[in-house]
């Protein structure tokens, strides 16, 4: 909920706990906040989804590699070929997979604290074995009903070489991870492994729940308070997957695991801060997508 840094006692508010502006309930476009610059892009190696926000409503807005104050590189967006950078090399530390050689050619998971970590396998004939209604992602449920009735596996992108992934702008997500935008990636619980080899168990490690609405659960680590988890007793074998853990060598989109939907944030109709939605929706087709 809130970020203190001890060096200069300064306090950052997560903006996706604010949930009601008092006299302001009739604006129709709310907006929350003036972006005035992305930091630590460079940690994302591929721009995550400050990419998609660098240009809101036609101004660009600096990507730092790193902090704004202190030695920081600028970067600059190119629409072509995503982000730029002086030295032609982003840098980050990729945080050391635990336990790796136990999990080769398998996507490592896992929180700030490391007491919540796993393990993503590839999409397999597994993969394909639960059945699930259609996200908001995809069909709106606001204007479409979200059955299935022809039992597409649409969690697998890509020749099934890839599993979905977007974003939500829900109210529950909102106020579940403190952040007006929540990544998810759709992965079957049996290509979710836990570091001794068998399936995860919503009660590993550090790993919290709550019921957030009827059905419905979310899990965060304990200690942290990461995002972890969101699954749901209408479709218990598929899991919502927080991209934020996800610790792929190419980037924080790990797109060489995730083919990303850019033709809709889910949920965009429920944002609190419609004009801060409204522009990452804009933005996401800088996401490229390839098979
Ligand atoms: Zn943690
Ligand atoms: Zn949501």
């Amino acid at each position: 909920m809130f970020i203190n840094t001890t060096k200069d006692d300064s306090w950052s508010v997560c903006s996706g706990v604010i949930d009601q502006v008092a006299g302001h309930e009739q604006v129709s476009r709310l907006s929350l906040e003036n972006i005035m610059q992305h930091e630590f892009v460079g940690d994302t190696k591929d721009g995550g989804i400050a990419l998609c926000l660098a240009d809101p409503d036609g101004h660009s807005i600096p990507l730092f590699c790193q902090e704004s104050a202190g030695a920081t590189i600028e970067m600059t967006v190119d629409p072509g070929r995503g982000l730029s950078h002086p030295s032609g090399t982003i840098h980050s530390v990729v945080p050391e997979a635990l336990g790796a050689a136990n999990h080769i050619g398998e996507l490592s998971a896992g929180c700030h604290c490391g007491g919540v970590t796993f393990w993503v396998t590839r999409p397999n004939a597994a993969s394909e074995a639960c059945s699930s209604p259609y996200p908001d992602l995809l069909l709106p449920y606001h204007s479409s009903s979200s059955a299935n009735p022809a039992d597409e596996k649409w969690w697998l992108r890509a020749n099934k070489s890839k599993y979905l992934a977007g974003t939500c702008a829900c109210r529950s997500c909102r106020l579940g991870s403190g952040s007006p935008i929540q990544t998810w990636a759709f992965i079957p619980r049996t290509n979710l492994v836990q570091s001794d080899r068998k399936q995860i168990d919503y009660g590993m490690g550090a790993l919290k729940e709550i019921e957030s609405s009827k059905g419905c659960f979310r899990n965060f680590c304990g200690t942290c308070g990461a995002t972890v988890f969101w699954h749901c007793q209408e479709r218990p074998d598929l899991v919502d997957v927080s991209i934020g853990l996800l610790r792929a060598e190419e980037g924080s989109r790990a797109e060489t695991w995730l083919q990303w939907w850019t033709g809709r944030v889910s949920f965009i109709e429920d944002a609190l801060d419609q004009v801060l939605i409204g522009n990452l929706q804009r933005g996401l087709p800088r996401i490229k997508v390839e098979g």
